[in-house]
């Protein structure tokens, strides 16, 4: 049976994750968080000891040893590291800029994007990350490239862990996320950009629902 895919792109708080998740819960797609894998890749290292930016060959030579998998509930994907679940953990700040460092080295990718596409194999999916449209999923049926300003992206990042009763700052998110924007759009392998054939939907604008519509829209027209 031939599956659709659907790929966005886009950078980080560009509100990726919770729109495509919604999207994919209204149409009974199954919603593929790449970032999240990435992220669990960056807590091994760190839990490991491992100096992601000053050690690579550490890491490499322990690729094996990274076992994600990706398991499906009710509430949603959750993420395991071996046989531990670290959905929660993987959101921490010291992860994110983590998740940035490992994805610049090309076995880290190598080993992911095998397991995306195979996912991508055996459901409907809304697949989201940084090289969905133009490297993972290259067919996909419906490719977005999901963005917004750098201000408003750090705000709802703000704003998302106020909510969650997290202690944050809004100069360090931002910061933080400008740092990944570079690291994500310079690097040599698979850097963060639209690719052509992406539909450009710019949030900044838009609210939730707003951006959730556009989506559903895009999608529906190829079912
Ligand atoms: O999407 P999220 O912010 O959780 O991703 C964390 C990091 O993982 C990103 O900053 C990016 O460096 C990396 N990533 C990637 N390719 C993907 C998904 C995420 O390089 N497909």
């Amino acid at each position: 049976m031939k599956y659709i895919s659907v790929a966005i792109d886009g950078p980080a708080g560009a509100g990726k994750s919770s729109v495509s998740k919604t999207a994919a819960k209204s149409l009974g797609f199954t919603y593929i968080d790449t970032g999240a894998m990435y992220r669990a890749a960056a807590l091994f290292a760190i839990e490991n000891g491992i100096n992601i930016k000053n050690d690579t060959d550490a890491l490499i030579n322990r690729l094996d040893e990274i076992n994600i998998t990706i398991k499906y509930t009710d509430e949603g994907q959750r993420v395991y590291l071996s046989d531990r679940d670290v959905s929660e953990r993987i959101r921490g700040e010291d992860v994110s800029v983590g998740a940035s460092d490992v994805a610049v080295i090309p076995q880290v990718r190598g080993k992911l994007v095998e397991l995306q596409r195979k996912m991508a194999k055996s459901a409907n999916v809304i697949m989201d990350g940084r090289d969905i449209c133009s490297y993972v999923l290259p067919d996909a049926q419906v490719k977005i490239f999901l963005t917004a300003s750098l201000q408003s992206r750090a705000m709802r990042r703000y704003k998302e862990l106020c909510e969650k009763g997290i202690e944050c700052d809004f100069d360090k998110i931002k910061a933080d996320m400008e740092y990944r924007d570079k690291n994500d759009s310079q690097r040599t392998v698979a850097p963060l950009r639209k690719a052509d054939d992406a539909v450009l939907i710019d949030t900044t604008e838009l609210d939730f629902e707003q951006s959730v519509e556009k989506i559903k829209e895009l999608i529906q027209n190829v079912l």
